[in-house]
């Protein structure tokens, strides 16, 4: 196989080196002594964000929309920039679309309860897929023990791609609603959203997609895809921890109850009633993250410079090199489809006579940081018969030598456990 860690990496215009100068974890003793290989559980932020975090607390930090100071005015000007932002990023037609959450979880919750909550009845049924992470199983159990909702699953096959001529036979008038993964944190998987988009619409079923793992990844567009909710996380995508989006269409989100109840979404209270402030805010109770909404429209800023479809080029090359040279080490079990354009940069993968996380501390102890576990998937692990996976997952910043450095650390610990 021809190394390409010989050759000088690029992501568009600019060299991997730079790339990783931008990010302060990775200059100096960290980042070389560190190969980060668990982007789909975090990413790092580059200085542009921790900049962004930092000049807002110290010269603009306020409470955003409700005084009329200059510092509560900046306050409220970055704020709405960087909402403004990430409606451009997604290609979303208004930033009233735009609901800032603390993440993917509770902007799945948020649906859940808010327009499921009104709208679903005793026997709808929601269509969820057997490769769903937590966060878009459990909010719809919840919903389905309080209100007698059902929960129908779509399966994936051994190669872990949907079985989408099973979509079909599995529906009825009583589908209600489509939830989805895009990209599964698991296999890699990019799921073909755009026709179970047009297959649910045309039967009159809105569609929500868990983004948490391609929208940090690759070009976007949820007026393109008509897409009725879309979930993602400012952590995965350079932004802080604790900031999230909800995207959803204006007449969806128009029509829903509030999730929460607080200062800031309503426009008149009264001691027994109050009337609803206008979209987004009906939906963001209390004091945001307002630093992290600055940090997240930093980000977005980050990676539009860069290029989201070289990102997605330059990881999809990563990918078919770890797949390439894992596959050349005996005893290891890959996951997910073979490289292709229904795949992306998460590799998950076990060890004959290693288990997963036994495997994670010894590449731990070699300096290569991957995720053991269940991912956050349970069906996903126990449909596959594996107690756990080794999770391998890249971003911008990746590099060959890091790849070169996981296959050596799962020689080493299988000649260290086998
Ligand atoms: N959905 C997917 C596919 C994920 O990978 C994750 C996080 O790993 C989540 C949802 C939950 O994201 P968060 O913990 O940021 O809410």
């Amino acid at each position: 196989m021809k190394r390409r860690s010989q050759t000088v990496p690029c992501v568009g215009s600019r060299s991997i080196e730079s790339i990783r100068d931008d990010f302060p974890i990775l200059r100096g003793e960290t980042g070389r002594g560190i190969a980060y290989l668990d982007n789909a559980a975090t990413s790092h932020k580059p200085a542009v964000v921790i900049d962004a975090v930092r000049s807002y607390y110290e010269e603009a930090n306020s409470n955003v929309h409700r005084a009329v100071h200059r510092l509560a005015t900046e306050a409220t000007r970055r704020y709405e920039e960087a909402r403004k932002k990430i409606a451009a990023f997604i290609g979303a037609p208004s930033e009233r679309s735009i609901v800032f959450t603390r993440g993917t979880t509770e902007s799945i919750n948020l649906v859940a309860s808010s327009w499921g909550g009104e709208f679903l009845e005793p026997g709808d049924v929601v269509l969820l897929t057997e490769m769903e992470h937590h966060a878009n199983i459990i909010p719809w159990q919840l919903l389905a023990s309080r209100t007698g909702v059902e929960l129908v699953f779509l399966p994936f096959d051994a190669s872990g791609r949907l079985e989408l001529d099973r979509l079909a036979g599995l529906w009825s008038d009583r589908v209600k609603l489509v939830s989805m993964i895009h990209v599964s944190n698991v296999f890699g998987t990019l799921n073909d959203i755009e026709s179970v988009i047009r297959f649910a619409h045309d039967r009159d079923a809105p569609v929500l997609i868990d983004a948490a793992q391609s929208v940090p990844h690759g070009p976007i567009d949820v007026a393109a895809l008509d897409v009725d909710f879309l979930a993602f996380s400012g952590h995965k995508m350079c932004g802080p921890t604790g900031i999230g989006v909800l995207y959803a269409k204006e007449e969806l989100l128009d029509a829903m109850p509030p999730y929460m109840g607080g200062g800031e979404m309503i426009r008149a209270v009264w001691l027994d009633r109050a009337e609803w402030n206008d979209i987004p805010y009906k939906f963001e109770a209390g004091t945001p993250n307002i630093a992290g909404a600055v940090g997240l429209g930093a980000a977005v800023d980050y990676l539009t410079s860069i290029g989201m479809s070289d990102i997605q080029a330059y990881e999809r090359d990563l990918c078919v090199y770890a797949i390439e040279a894992l596959s050349e080490i005996e005893g290891v079990t890959l996951y997910g489809p073979p490289p292709g354009d229904d795949r992306e940069a998460v590799v998950s993968f076990t060890v004959d006579g290693v288990h997963a996380h036994d495997a994670a501390q010894m590449l731990d102890r070699e300096g290569v940081a991957v995720r053991p576990g269940h991912h956050c998937a349970h069906p996903l692990t126990r449909k596959l018969g594996v107690p756990a996976t080794v999770r391998a997952s890249f971003y911008l910043y990746s590099t060959y030598d890091e790849i070169d450095r996981l296959t050596a650390a799962i020689e080493k610990a299988k000649s260290f456990f086998i």
